[in-house]
């Protein structure tokens, strides 16, 4: 079996990685009966990729609560073992973004938002469900939350729970703390986000077909 039909479909791409020699990797989702893999991959045949595409891999267990499948440190999943593809992306692109020689952690669960000058925070419910809440006052805080309820969900992929709009869920019923901590920082301004992939798609990244399987 030859790599390149081992890969999979191309679903995100970092063209000039800023950590490592401007070399690109890329994320695949591969077809396996493990559930829903992903692979970390680059075609650079510079001394040191490996290690560098094995970081990404690990960064992306820790800010994205990732596992990496036993002895193959590049492929990935998430422990539920549901896809998540959206989420999976932005995971991989942050991993990258990430300074190496910064302290690995997971974002928390809380953040300050500097357009409402609120600290926004997740308590997470059971069932693969997060509420949002703001701290101070009242005037105008149901509409923030629900703008950042929105960007969760289509950052995320993540479903509303009732019409208060301060609740959000994960398809598969689970927790996803670190997932959650990492995409709320996005979601403070997700129309930037989109403008991001909508970008990268006009590049023609995500449809070269070559790349496809
Ligand atoms: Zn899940």
């Amino acid at each position: 079996m030859s790599l390149t039909t081992d890969l999979g479909g191309r679903i995100e791409l970092v063209s000039m990685d800023p950590h490592f020699h401007n070399i690109s990797i890329a994320l695949y989702r591969q077809k396996t009966s493990q559930g829903a893999v992903f692979l970390v991959h680059s075609y650079s045949g510079k001394e040191g990729t490996q290690q560098r595409i094995e970081f990404v891999a690990s960064a992306m267990t820790v800010l994205g609560g990732m596992e990496t499948l036993p002895r193959e440190p590049q492929k990935l999943r998430f422990p539920c073992q549901v896809e998540h593809r959206l989420a999976c992306r932005r995971v991989f692109l942050e991993a990258c973004k990430l300074d190496p020689n910064a302290p690995l952690e997971a974002r928390p669960l809380s953040i300050l938002d500097k357009k409402s000058s609120r600290t926004i925070s997740l308590s997470y419910q059971g069932e693969g469900t997060y509420r949002l809440t703001a701290d101070g006052e009242e005037t105008d805080k149901a509409g923030r939350i629900s703008a950042v309820a929105g960007g969760l969900m289509k950052l995320g992929e993540m479903q509303t729970v009732d019409a208060a709009g301060d609740r959000v869920a994960f398809s598969c019923g689970q927790p996803h703390h670190a997932l959650v901590g990492l995409l709320l920082i996005r979601a403070l301004n997700v129309r930037a986000v989109f403008r991001e992939l909508e970008m990268a798609a006009s590049r023609g990244v995500l449809s070269a077909p070559s790349a496809q399987k």
